[in-house]
């Protein structure tokens, strides 16, 4: 019987395994392997994370992921690389089932992220990380992209989101939606239409991206006169949505009207109780590194609380 078990190892995840295992949980972590993206989350498909405190010169995503893996397996948590398939949570203890069996646990952190959606392109493919993104609040002050004409690709609140946090840094951003309308709030499309440095291009979709070894240009193709364009830009953010990993929850837990679990304001606690949630896959709308490890910790702690006054530590 284990005392806790952490499903996800991107920085929610270790966070919590990190608090557990300090706290003599003994915390088993499943880091996950192919299901919702790899061992490391998000972090681990991106260069350089300049906003992760403690490192003035900015850090690779794999490099800090390994650091938290290491940090985590230091004070004890065990890791466990294998996808979670299912849970069940009608009954307690609790049971977690990955491909070698079925582990029972008194609480559970839910900590499986979420999947940036992508454009099926190859040429997206090969210029990933090139001067395409999916987070321009995580990349978009990057030197590459500092007075270059951008490109953000979507039509929802993110999307404008997005696209005004590149006015800082961009000398123009292209707003390319596929729809004759944006989706995005009344508020936010009247800012983007107003912007003296955006230019919102309707009823287009991508076709590809061009340039051999960086982003140099996105040719668009115009859903209604069927005409081809082609802009050159340095950089393109895809804000074309999230999808939270909770497919193996099997509806087992309350979730929002996207796919995000739901946990009580201000704590990780979940509809189940004894079940926590932390990082991505509760959060629509931080989706930051910092956030998840802050509410990681908040996890752990929380967790914690519970066992003791449930008599199970
Ligand atoms: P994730 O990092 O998504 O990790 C989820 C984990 O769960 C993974 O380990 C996965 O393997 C595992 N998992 C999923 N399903 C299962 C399952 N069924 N069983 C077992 N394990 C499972 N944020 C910043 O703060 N700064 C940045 O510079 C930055 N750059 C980014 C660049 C890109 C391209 C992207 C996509 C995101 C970036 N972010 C950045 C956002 C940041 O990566 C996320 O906010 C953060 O990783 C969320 O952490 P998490 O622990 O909640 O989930």
């Amino acid at each position: 019987m284990e005392k806790i078990i952490i499903i996800g190892s991107g920085p929610a995840g270790l966070t919590a395994a990190i608090y557990a295992a300090r706290a003599n949980l003994a915390p088993l972590l499943f880091e996950g392997f192919q299901s919702g993206g790899m061992p490391g989350g998000q972090l681990m498909i991106t260069t350089v994370v300049e906003n992760y405190p403690g490192f003035p010169k900015g850090i690779g995503g794999q490099e800090l992921m390994a650091a938290m893996r290491l940090q985590a397996l230091e004070y004890g948590t065990r890791i466990n690389t294998e996808d979670v398939e299912s849970v069940d949570f009608s009954r307690k203890p609790f049971s977690v089932t990955v491909g070698s069996g079925t582990y029972d646990a008194y609480s559970i952190i839910v900590a499986t992220g979420a999947t940036a959606r992508r454009l099926p392109l190859d040429s997206e493919q090969r210029l990933w990380n090139k001067g395409i993104s999916a987070c321009a609040v995580c990349d978009g002050g990057l030197p590459i992209f500092r007075n270059k004409e951008l490109a953000v690709i979507g039509g929802g609140d993110s999307a404008i989101e997005e696209a005004l946090h590149l006015t800082q840094f961009a000398s123009k951003v292209y707003l390319i939606h596929r729809r004759d309308q944006l989706r995005a709030s009344q508020i936010l499309q009247t800012r983007a239409q107003h912007h003296p440095k955006m230019e919102i291009l309707y009823n287009k979709v991508v076709e590809e991206f061009l340039g051999e070894t960086v982003l140099s240009g996105i040719r668009l193709l115009d859903t209604v006169t069927n005409t081809a364009t082609t802009i050159a830009i340095a950089g393109a953010f895809e804000a074309i949505g999230h999808v939270p990993n909770t497919s193996f929850l099997s509806n087992q837990l309350k979730i929002d009207s996207l796919g995000y679990i739901v946990t009580t304001p201000g704590a990780t606690t979940t509809s189940v109780d004894g079940i926590f949630a932390a990082g991505d896959v509760q959060d629509g709308k931080y989706r930051q590194a910092i956030a998840a490890a802050g509410s990681g910790c908040m996890a752990a702690l929380e967790a914690e609380h519970w066992l003791s006054t449930h008599a199970h530590i």
